[in-house]
């Protein structure tokens, strides 16, 4: 697996693209902006972007959708508690954001365990609601990769104060799922770098919190 990070927007979110070496199927992961250059880098490498994967339904990681959709027709897939938000610019959030609003349909929804196929890479869907509630996680299968989105940062976890976050939630996400993850596992997360779930156990204080408190 090919794997290419963009940061991309006003508020710098990383967007991936992901490709299948030999077959040079793609995903993107979070297209929240700054569509030419995705464009640019697909078209570039010859690839088959088949999915559009939205980790959530925020503004910052769907800016680009539109765009890609137009130019290659991919399926757009995001968990079906998202469906409502990527909707809806009020709860998108592009609507209060200064931007254009931004109103999408998904092509296919995903639930907690689904597979999403591109080429020989198979991703699993890990729902992890807490930032929103359709919020999932993608653990590439035979690969010691996670893509957070806004669940979970180096330094951080996502808000919880935003349209369809909970606390209750994110603390169940993060004791019985995230907290199961091995310190091999290197974490792709919606915002900053990424890195092993070994050295976010030392270093996001956020996270360490939940663990020890509850
Ligand atoms: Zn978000
Ligand atoms: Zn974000």
């Amino acid at each position: 697996m090919i794997l290419k990070r963009f940061i991309v927007g006003k508020i710098s979110t990383n967007a991936y693209i992901i490709h299948d070496r030999h077959t040079l199927d793609a995903a993107v992961i979070d297209p929240g902006d700054n569509s030419k250059l995705l464009i640019n880098y697909i078209n570039k490498n010859n690839l088959n972007l088949t999915h559009i994967i939205l980790t959530h339904h925020h503004y910052d990681h769907i800016g680009a959708v539109k765009d890609l959709k137009k130019e290659y027709n991919s399926d757009v897939l995001i968990h079906k508690k998202d469906l409502k938000g990527l909707k809806n610019p009020s709860i998108n959030l592009s609507k209060q954001s200064n931007g254009k609003s931004i109103s999408i349909d998904a092509d296919k929804m995903v639930s907690n365990g689904s597979l999403i196929q591109i080429g020989n890479i198979s991703l699993e869907v890990i729902h992890t609601p807490g930032h929103t509630k359709g919020g999932i996680c993608l653990k590439a299968i035979n690969q010691d990769i996670i893509f957070t989105g806004d669940t979970l940062f180096n330094d951080g976890i996502g808000r919880l104060d935003l349209p369809g976050g909970s606390e209750e939630d994110m603390i169940n996400s993060i004791k019985n799922i995230i907290s199961k993850w091995d310190n091999n596992i290197h974490v792709y997360p919606g915002h900053g770098n990424g890195d092993t779930m070994k050295n976010i156990r030392l270093q996001n204080e956020e996270y360490k919190y939940i663990i020890d408190r509850y």
